[in-house]
């Protein structure tokens, strides 16, 4: 019994959607993954700048340490702000003190420009030194031609790619056309109705999932590690292995908690040091699966990183103002929503 643990990692997240919570209704109601991307996420991808980038990346990034994650895998489009864009983030982050992986989703939508800026900006962040990925938006998005660059370019700086794979129908073909491409280090989100194994980490995003209405992404399925992920929704990693494990458990019966913690461990592959963080609960069984699975509402007091910073006290972040990060958010929130 403890109220210990090591910082969560969230192993696929969004950062730049922090501030969409609320945003105004599209013009017509999305009913495939398709018409939900075109509708909302295009639109609103579109709209960033690079203050609304910096105080999403911030309230995300705070949000995160209130519940406990210390390190977040992430994944940034903004097509009309790219050059620079992962910096921002790395650095909004940074300011809070949490770790960050993040990437810039190469897509051809905006033409063979756009990707070639998206993938110039991964190559950029990573040449610099920043920590990340080459991002992919998905395969149904990109040439055959962009998807090799990406890969090529991933091979070299031996990055490894973060992409989304098979989400809904409409990707239904990325199988076949990451076959000869994929490796151990990729990162492959979602996987809901991808038909054959691909080699590389698999992140599963039950509520984001389930709130999309794609059908349950079976993880167990595959041989491959598995990771967790939000896709945008919060930071709230025993949250999230909550609801995996209702998810799981609504497939399985038989199935164990134990499976989801191994899903909340192998963040670690990705964030080896985040072991060395401690988080400290406000409920005792903090590192018992069977306990934390049933107590929803568990809060992170204070996050102690390795080496001693402590950046979360009593629920609060240390290194910024919480009230500051609310009120700047919410501004940039308004003229994001002013655009839309
Ligand atoms: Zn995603």
């Amino acid at each position: 019994m403890a109220n210990v643990t090591p910082g969560l990692v969230c192993g696929h997240h969004h950062l730049y959607s922090a501030l969409a919570r609320g945003m105004p209704a599209p013009p017509t109601r999305p009913r495939t993954v398709l018409e939900l991307l075109e509708q909302v996420w295009w639109r609103l991808d579109v709209a960033l700048d690079e203050e609304i980038i910096r105080w999403s990346a911030m309230l995300g990034a705070v949000e995160a340490l209130q519940s406990g994650t210390t390190a977040i895998i992430d994944h940034h489009e903004s097509p009309s702000c790219i050059e620079g864009s992962l910096s921002i983030i790395a650095d909004a982050c940074a300011e809070v003190g949490v770790r960050v992986n993040t990437t810039y989703g190469v897509t051809d939508r905006h033409g063979a420009d756009g990707a070639r800026r998206g993938l110039a900006e991964n190559e950029r962040y990573l040449r610099e030194g920043g920590r990340g990925m080459v991002g992919v938006h998905a395969a149904f998005t990109c040439t055959d031609e962009t998807l090799a660059a990406a890969a090529g370019l991933a091979a070299d700086l031996g990055a490894g790619v973060h992409i989304h794979v098979a989400e809904g129908i409409d990707d239904i073909g990325a199988g076949a056309r990451l076959a000869s491409l994929a490796a151990d280090d990729w990162l492959l989100v979602h996987c809901v109705h991808l038909d054959r194994q691909l080699p590389g980490t698999n992140a599963h995003n039950p509520r984001s999932n389930m709130n999309n209405a794609v059908g349950y992404a079976r993880p167990t399925r595959w041989s491959n590690p598995v990771v967790l992920g939000t896709d945008g929704i919060g930071a709230d990693m025993l949250e999230e292995g909550r609801l995996a494990y209702v998810r799981l458990r609504e497939d399985d019966i038989t199935a164990s908690p134990d499976t989801v913690w191994q899903w909340l461990e192998t963040g670690y592959t990705f964030f080896p040091e985040a072991r060395d963080d401690r988080v400290t609960w406000s409920y005792d069984h903090a590192d018992s699966p069977w306990h934390v699975v049933f107590t929803p509402g568990m809060r992170a007091v204070d996050v102690e990183l390795a080496g001693g910073e402590v950046v979360l006290r009593d629920g609060l972040p240390t290194r910024v103002d919480l009230a500051e990060v609310r009120a700047r958010s919410a501004e940039q929130a308004a003229r994001l929503f002013a655009q839309l």
